[in-house]
């Protein structure tokens, strides 16, 4: 029997109505009836960690899971983290950049509807996170309607539905089915010492752009304490230059030494700002492609980079650098 660790952290999951609406509860009856079944297929300790709607989850809560999960690795085949959906890829990102070399499989999964209801998802979540661990499906991911996928190329897709996730710019890495949990991904596990990196910046800003987003905005961002910004351009990868000059001022920007990274604001296919006349200005202002990545890998990639490093040429390095799947295309 395979021995998991459930780290419980709040979210729908673990929600009951309360006078505000929804809140979660550290240990919900309903939750520990449903380990209590799978524990006649895993041996399953499990440990309440944080309590909180994951709206609430930020650089601190990230430090403390990474953690968690690093101390507890040892002594478990793998770990399941039960977390709220709505900022679960953001944390499932995070711990890829902060847990390094993870050879081990580490799942998040949550649910759309708390487990106390009749028609809530969380059982079978939690079994297709119980599964991926079983398949020792190593590093980072989510597993939620059936699916596993790979913890940086989760997005939240849905508010409601119950397939609330896609895997971005990569194929799911395993599925359930009639015979058990498909695996797709056998790549082997990272080489090296797995470690424990949580430093990471919290300065960093998303801007996502309009038609004529006024470029004082760049401005105000220059005045504040920022060490990063993450601008989500248009399409293939292009922004304004006529009239309102964007480009100019993301120079000023990275002038000042703040990491300016570029993505695009379609969901799908990698950005490549080199193709348009749109896209060329803003790398010639200096600013860092993200290529195919999510905005959430891209996102906290920055957070994380900027701990370790402040040198803009280091982080224009480590973007480039796929440490864990979650950039193919630069
Ligand atoms: N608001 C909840 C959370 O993210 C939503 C969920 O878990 O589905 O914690």
């Amino acid at each position: 029997m395979k021995k998991i660790l459930l780290l419980t952290t709040g979210g729908t999951i673990a929600s009951v109505p309360g006078e505000d609406g929804l809140v979660p509860e550290a240990a919900p009856p309903a939750l520990t009836r449903v380990i209590q079944e799978f524990s006649r297929h895993y041996e399953i300790q499990s440990r309440n960690i944080l309590n909180l709607d994951s709206s609430n989850i930020q650089s601190e809560e990230w430090q403390l899971i990474a953690r968690s999960v690093y101390e507890s690795l040892p002594d478990y085949d793998g770990i399941v983290v039960t977390h709220g959906t709505d900022t679960m890829a953001y944390t499932a990102s995070m711990l890829t950049f902060m847990l390094e070399n993870l050879k081990k499989p580490v799942v998040l999964t949550g649910s759309q509807m708390p487990i106390s209801l009749p028609l809530s998802d969380a059982p079978g979540n939690l079994a297709a996170a119980f599964a991926a661990v079983d398949a020792g499906l190593h590093g980072v991911s989510v597993a939620f309607n059936h699916k596993i996928i790979l913890g940086c190329r989760a997005v939240k897709v849905r508010a409601m539905g119950i397939d609330a996730f896609a895997s971005v710019n990569s194929p799911i890495r395993g599925e359930v089915m009639a015979n058990g949990l498909a695996v797709y991904d056998n790549s082997p596990p990272p080489e090296g010492e797995t470690a424990l990196n949580s430093r990471l910046c919290n300065d960093v800003f998303l801007l996502k752009l309009i038609p004529g987003t006024n470029p004082r905005i760049f401005d105000a961002l220059a005045q504040l304490p920022y060490r990063g910004v993450i601008l989500e351009a248009f399409g293939a990868g292009g922004l304004h230059f006529i009239r309102r000059d964007l480009s100019e001022k993301i120079r000023a920007l990275v002038e000042k030494g703040i990491a300016v990274v570029v993505c695009s604001q379609c969901l799908y296919d990698a950005s490549d700002f080199s193709i348009y006349e749109v896209g060329r200005k803003i790398l010639e202002a200096g600013a860092i492609p993200a290529g195919d990545m999510t905005t959430e890998a891209a996102v906290t990639k920055l957070m994380w980079a900027l701990g370790q490093t402040g040198s803009l040429d280091t982080i224009r390095e480590i973007f480039a650098r796929n440490i864990a799947g979650e950039i193919h295309f630069s």
